[in-house]
C-alpha cells in the first residue's frame, strides 16, 4: 500500500471510530465489522467483500501502534495540504527542488527526483519503510533515547524483580488529534508555498528551493492553536511499562531496554530506554560482588563451646555451624546462598561472627564469669600471651 493511499483513505471512518479510539475500541469495532461483512456470511455480495477488504486493511494499520502513528502523521502532514489540492507537487514545479535542496526535517531526504519527478519520489524518500525504495542518504529518524531511574530494595535487587516505570514522553495531543489546531478548526494551507512547505527562488539561470518562512516548512498555518498543546500537536503523556530487573543487579548499574524509548518519527525505530538502578541498604545483608555478607552476633560462650545458629538468607533460613573455639571475626562461608549470578548459580553467603558483649548481667551470671576467669587463669589461658617481650 502506498503512502499516497493513506492520505486518501480514512481508516477511522472505515471502522466507524474516532481518531482518538483506543486499541481496545479498534479491536472491538473491527471484530464486529469483520463478522458482519465476512464473505462467508455474504456469499456473492461484491460490495460486502469490498468493505471487508477495506476494513481489514484499516485494522492492519490501526492495530499496529507504529503503523498507526505513521498513518496519523502522514495524514496530519498532508491534510488539506499540498497533495490533497494537487497544486504543490506538480512535476514541473518539482524539477527544481528535487535536485537542489534537501528538504530536511519535513521530508527526510528526497533526493534524486527522476524522470517522473514530483510526488512519487518525494514519498519514496520520506517513507523509508515502504519497501525497496531506500535512497542514498536517507536515514530513518530514530526516536530519542529515554533515561529513567528506579530504586529497589536490597533483596528485590538481589533476587530480581519486575517494577512498573512511569514515563512521560510526547505523544499526539488528544484534544486536536495531533493537528495542533483548535477543535472545530483546521490548519489552513499556507498561501505562500501552497502547502508544499518550500518556495522556489530564481537566481540567474538556476532555480533554488528553500523552506517556506511563512509556515516554517510545514505547509500549513494554524490560525487558532489548540489550547492544550499550544499548536504543537503533541502532549506529554505518561505511560507505564513493566521493567524486568535481572537478579543480582548492583547499585548504580544501568539497564538498556531496546526500543522502549520515544517513538520514531513516521514509523522509524523507537529509541532505547536506559534505566539506572539504585539499590537501598539492607538492615541485615551487605554485598561484595555476588557474595552476600552478614554479621552474625554471637556470645563468647557460643564461640568457645560451638553452636549451630539459624541465619537468614535470600530464600529462607539456614543453620550455620560455629565450630568450638571459633575466633571472633572469623568468616564462615555458606556456599551457593549468595546473590544469583547472571549465568546461573549464585555467590556465597559470608557470615562474620561477632561477639556481642552483654552490657549488664545478673548476679548469678557475674559470679559464673568470675569463676570462669579464675578457671581460665589456672588452666593457663593468657589472652595476651603473644605479647611476651613487647
Ligand atoms: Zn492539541
Ligand atoms: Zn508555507
Amino acid at each position: 500500500m502506498s503512502q499516497r493511499e493513506w492520505i486518501e483513505k480514512d481508516f477511522y471512518k472505515e471502522l466507524g471510530i474516532a481518531s482518538s479510539a483506543s486499541t481496545e475500541e479498534i479491536k472491538k469495532a473491527y471484530r464486529k465489522l469483520a463478522r458482519d461483512l465476512h464473505p462467508d456470511a455474504n456469499p456473492g455480495d461484491p460490495k460486502a467483500e469490498e468493505r471487508f477488504k477495506a476494513v481489514s486493511e484499516a485494522h492492519t494499520v490501526l492495530s499496529d501502534p507504529a503503523k498507526r502513528a505513521e498513518y496519523d502523521e502522514t495524514r496530519r502532514l498532508f491534510s488539506g495540504g499540498g497533495y490533497g489540492r494537487g497544486g504543490g507537487f506538480t512535476p514541473g514545479a518539482g524539477g527544481g527542488f528535487s535536485q537542489s535542496f534537501d528538504l530536511g526535517d519535513i521530508f527526510g531526504q528526497a533526493g534524486g527526483g527522476g524522470a517522473d519527478g514530483g510526488l512519487g519520489d518525494l514519498f519514496g524518500g520520506l517513507f523509508n519503510r515502504g519497501g525497496g525504495a531506500t535512497r542514498t542518504g536517507s536515514r530513518p529518524r530514530r526516536g530519542a533515547d529515554v533515561e529513567a531511574e528506579t530504586t529497589l530494595g536490597f533483596r528485590e535487587a538481589a533476587k530480581g524483580v519486575t517494577v512498573p516505570l512511569y514515563l512521560t514522553s510526547p505523544s499526539p495531543c488528544t484534544t486536536c488529534h495531533g493537528s495542533g489546531a483548535k477543535p472545530g478548526t483546521s490548519p489552513r494551507v499556507c498561501p505562500i508555498c501552497n502547502g508544499s512547505g518550500v518556495v522556489s527562488r530564481n537566481q540567474g539561470a538556476f532555480g533554488f528551493s528553500e523552506p517556506c518562512d511563512e509556515c516554517r516548512g510545514t505547509g500549513s498555518i494554524i490560525d487558532d492553536p489548540c489550547v492544550d498543546c499550544h499548536g504543537s500537536g503533541t502532549q506529554n503523556r505518561t505511560r507505564t511499562i513493566n521493567v524486568r530487573i535481572p537478579p543480582g543487579i548492583a547499585d548504580g548499574q544501568r539497564i538498556r531496554l531496546a526500543g522502549q524509548g520515544e517513538a520514531g518519527l513516521r514509523g522509524a525505530p523507537s529509541g532505547d530506554l536506559f534505566v539506572t538502578v539504585h539499590v537501598s541498604q539492607d538492615k541485615v545483608f551487605g554485598r561484595t560482588g555476588d557474595d552476600l555478607t552478614l554479621a552474625l552476633p554471637v556470645s563468647y560462650s557460643e564461640l568457645v563451646l560451638g553452636t549451630t545458629v539459624s541465619v537468614p538468607t535470600l530464600e529462607g533460613r539456614v543453620g550455620v555451624k560455629v565450630p568450638p573455639g571459633t575466633a571472633d571475626g572469623r568468616i564462615l562461608r555458606v556456599r551457593g546462598r549468595g546473590v544469583p549470578k547472571r549465568g546461573g548459580g549464585a555467590g556465597d553467603l559470608l557470615v562474620t561472627v561477632k561477639v556481642a558483649v552483654p552490657p549488664k548481667l545478673d548476679d548469678d551470671a557475674v559470679a559464673a564469669l568470675r569463676a570462669l576467669q579464675e578457671a581460665e587463669k589456672s588452666s593457663g589461658f593468657d589472652p595476651r600471651a603473644g605479647w611476651a617481650g613487647a
